[in-house]
C-alpha cells in the first residue's frame, strides 16, 4: 500500500497526529501532504513541532487557484505512484484533495466521514457531503454517521465505524500538556473560575450583525471569559469597526497543549468549533454551542453540549446545568489502530 495523508487547518494535523504515529510505531512508510489553509502558523504549521510529528513531504501552496492545486495535488499523487489518500474532515482542502484524487486511480479514504449537520447554510457541510460522495472508504464515529452514509446511498461495504481520532489525540497529549503548559500561571487565572470562549463560523463572525450579537452574548457572561480568537474573527470585529467586551481575556490562537489545559479548567466551554465540541466532552467541561445545529450529536447526549445558538437567556439558562457523560461516546482512544488494520484488511 502506498499511503498518502493531506492536512490543512490545525483541527486536520491534531486529528490525523494519531494515525501518522501509528503508522511510525509500525514502520508503515506514508507520504504527508501539508497545504496551508492558513496564514498565521498558529493555526496549523506550530503544530508538527508541538506534537513531534514528522515535517510534510510535499506542501500545496494553497494561495494559488484551486485547479492550480488539484493539478499540483493530482501530479504528486500519480509521481508518488500513491493508491491510498487519506483526507481528513470538511475542509476546503479536504474537498480540493478528494476532487484531486478522483481525477487519477487512487482510493480516497475520508477520516470523519459522515459527519452531518444538516444545515446547508454552513459551506463545510456542503464539503461533507461532496467528500463523503467522492470517497471510496468511509471511517465514521458511531452508527450515527453510518446511518447518515447509507441514507445517501453510500454502500455499506465502504463505512467502518471506528470513533473519533481526537479521543487518541486527547489521551495521548494530555499527560504531556499538563506537565508542560504554564497557561493557567501566565493568564493568572484559576481553574473552575473562568469560561473558555471560541467562534470562528461563517454565521456567528461574517456578517456584521450576526457579528454584534456574538459579542454581545461573550458579554453577558457571568465570568471571566478567555478568548484565544481566530485571525477571521478579528479581521471581522476589525473591519466592522466593533470593540471586545471587557469581560475578556483575549488572546492569539494558542498551541495545543496550553488550548487543551485552558479547556479542562475552563467552568464552561461557549463555542461554535467542531473538535472544541468533542474535546469539551472528553475533558468533562460542560459546552454551549453557539449553533443551531451540530453535525456531532453524539456530544448532547447527558446535557454535555447544549446548542443555544445565540440567545444569551437560553445560555444563562443552561450555564449551570447537570452533566452525565456517557465513556466511549465517541471512541475508545484506539481508533488509529482501528483504521490501520482495516486499511490493510483492503489490500
Ligand atoms: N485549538 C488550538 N488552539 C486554539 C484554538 C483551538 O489548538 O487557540 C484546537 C482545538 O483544541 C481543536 C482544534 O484546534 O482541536 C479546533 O480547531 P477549529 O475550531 O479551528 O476547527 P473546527 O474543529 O471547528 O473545524
Amino acid at each position: 500500500m502506498k499511503l498518502a495523508m493531506l492536512a490543512g487547518t490545525r483541527p486536520d494535523i491534531i486529528k490525523l497526529a494519531p494515525i501518522i504515529k501509528e503508522c511510525l510505531r509500525r514502520n508503515i512508510s506514508f507520504k504527508l501532504i501539508y497545504s496551508n489553509q492558513h496564514y498565521s502558523s498558529y493555526l496549523s504549521s506550530i503544530f508538527f513541532e508541538e506534537l513531534s510529528l514528522p515535517m510534510p513531504d510535499y506542501f500545496i501552496d494553497n494561495s494559488l487557484p484551486t485547479n492550480k492545486q488539484k493539478e499540483e495535488l493530482a501530479k504528486t499523487l500519480k509521481d508518488q505512484e500513491i493508491d491510498y489518500f487519506m483526507v481528513h474532515g470538511d475542509t476546503n482542502t479536504a474537498l480540493i484533495g478528494a476532487m484531486a484524487a478522483c481525477k487519477t486511480n487512487v482510493k480516497i479514504i475520508h477520516v470523519e466521514a459522515g459527519l452531518r449537520s444538516f444545515d446547508l447554510n454552513m459551506i463545510e457541510e456542503k464539503n461533507r457531503i461532496i467528500i463523503d460522495h467522492l470517497s471510496n472508504i468511509h471511517f465514521t464515529v458511531t452508527s450515527v454517521q453510518n446511518k447518515n452514509l447509507l441514507n445517501e446511498n453510500i454502500s455499506n461495504k465502504s463505512i467502518h465505524a471506528v470513533g473519533n481520532t481526537i479521543v487518541d489525540a486527547v489521551y495521548d497529549f494530555l499527560p504531556e500538556a499538563r506537565r508542560k503548559s504554564s497557561i493557567l500561571d501566565k493568564l493568572k487565572i484559576k481553574d473552575s473560575s473562568y469560561y473558555l470562549f471560541t467562534s470562528h463560523r461563517a454565521s456567528n463572525v461574517d456578517g456584521r450583525n450576526e457579528l454584534i450579537e456574538t459579542l454581545k452574548l461573550v458579554e453577558s457572561l457571568s465570568e471571566t471569559t478567555v478568548w484565544p480568537i481566530h485571525p477571521r474573527t478579528s479581521k471581522r470585529i476589525e473591519d466592522y469597526k466593533l470593540s471586545i467586551p471587557e469581560n475578556v481575556i483575549i488572546l492569539e490562537p494558542i498551541g495545543y497543549f496550553d488550548f487543551l489545559i485552558v479547556l479542562e479548567n475552563a467552568k464552561l466551554v461557549i463555542t461554535d468549533s467542531g473538535g472544541v465540541q468533542e474535546e469539551a466532552y472528553l475533558l468533562k467541561t460542560p459546552c454551549m454551542t453557539i449553533r443551531n445545529s451540530t453535525e456531532r450529536p453524539e456530544t448532547l447526549a447527558g446535557d454535555a453540549n447544549v446548542l443555544v445558538g445565540r440567545d444569551i437567556e437560553v445560555l444563562q439558562k443552561y450555564q449551570s446545568r447537570n452533566v452525565h457523560y456517557y465513556p466511549d461516546c465517541i471512541g475508545d482512544g484506539r481508533t488509529a489502530q482501528k483504521i490501520i488494520e482495516i486499511l490493510f484488511s483492503y489490500e
